[in-house]
């Protein structure tokens, strides 16, 4: 990173007060430059055409501004998804998936370079964390995105690479500045975060009154088979977890969701799904079965389809809200740092 200012994560009133503390200009401009940075999606200072050439020039001089470049984009004949393989400014790779539903135009983003979470099921975790991402780089995945098709984005879910709580700081800037009333002003109601499970940012993030919805990825019933799926689990329990879960709700009254991803023979069977009923008697919740994707570095298998429609009814009969993940882009492979990794290890290999 260079030591220029990082123009692109600064909220409205950073912003504000850098213009008329760092800038010697007036506060107005402020609104300006935060139009041109997160409404009209500019890549360079010198797009800003309402501002004169001479502070076009300072701010070049003093700050950075993020834009991520598309390195590929894959695009699923069958239903319109895109996967994109994005370069960040030091020359870093992620990726991020646009799905379109009935609904609008959903982005699935990236929040750390790699992730150090170890999730066994996980590809994106296998080289570990290279860096986290800053707030400037996760709004501009959307930014390239909505650029790219022309369409506006109504669905963000932080759900790709990386895990949010862990870069807790730039994980709750970018969404406060992407439900900003002056930028995307993405309503926080369609704005889900995903997480492993880092209970103490659990709470954190219950106090800042956000009105996202909180994803949990809970994947087993037990501590001990969840210890054999997620590393995070030698450090919190489930019981934990549902604790801080609780206190989330009684902060925002958001019904929650878990994410549930079934394998063949490890969390699948039907006292699995009755174990999960119980767990979660007593909360609002949205339970995501998601079909494991099976990562060609681990051997775990994709439960059967009966099997997952098997698990859905036993869950259903506790009267809880479940749907099955549905696959999008099926043609175009590759989701949870696959695409990425791939990408690196062929690069790799060429050397
Ligand atoms: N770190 C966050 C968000 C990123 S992963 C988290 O753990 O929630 C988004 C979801 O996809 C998580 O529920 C994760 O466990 C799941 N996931 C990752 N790899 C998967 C795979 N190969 N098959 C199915 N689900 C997977």
């Amino acid at each position: 990173m260079s030591d220029k200012i990082d123009i692109k994560s600064m909220n409205y009133e950073e912003l504000e007060q850098f213009v008329v503390t760092g800038l010697n200009d007036k506060k107005f401009r402020a609104r300006q430059i935060y139009d041109w940075l997160h409404v009209k999606l500019a890549r360079s200072f010198d797009e800003m055409s309402n501002l004169s050439r001479a502070l076009r020039e300072k701010l070049a001089d003093q700050c950075e501004l993020t834009a991520l470049t598309v390195v590929k984009c894959y695009v699923s004949e069958i239903d319109g998804t895109r996967k994109y393989l994005l370069r960040l400014p030091d020359g870093n790779i992620i990726e991020s998936v646009l799905m379109k539903y009935k609904h609008g135009n959903s982005v699935c983003v990236s929040s750390q370079v790699g992730c150090r979470m170890g999730c066994r099921f996980c590809a994106s975790t296998l080289d570990g964390l290279a860096r986290n991402m800053t707030a400037s780089e996760v709004l501009d995945e959307i930014y390239v995105i909505q650029r790219d098709i022309n369409e506006r984005i109504s669905n963000v879910v932080i759900m790709g690479s990386g895990e949010p709580l862990d870069n807790y700081d730039n994980a709750v800037r970018f969404i406060k500045m992407l439900s900003d009333a002056n930028g995307l002003n993405i309503s926080q109601r369609n704005i889900t975060l995903s997480t492993c499970g880092i209970v103490p940012r659990i709470y954190d993030l219950a106090g800042e009154d956000l009105q996202i919805t909180l994803a949990i990825s809970l994947h087993a019933v037990t501590d001990e088979r969840r210890r054999e799926l997620m590393p995070i689990a030698n450090k919190y329990s489930i019981e934990e977890i549902l604790k801080a879960c609780r206190a989330y709700y009684g902060h925002n009254n958001r019904r929650l969701t878990f994410e549930y991803s079934l394998v063949k023979g490890v969390n699948d069977s039907e006292e699995d799904a009755r174990a999960l009923g119980r767990l979660l008697r007593g909360i609002n919740a949205h339970i995501n079965l998601i079909p494991v994707n099976p990562i060609k570095e681990r051997d775990f298998r994709q439960s059967e389809a009966n099997a997952v429609v098997n698990f859905k009814n036993k869950l259903e009969k506790y009267g809880e809200n479940v749907t099955i993940r549905r696959e999008m882009g099926r043609d175009i492979q590759a989701a949870c740092g696959q695409l990425r990794k791939n990408y690196i290890d062929a690069l790799e290999s060429e050397e």
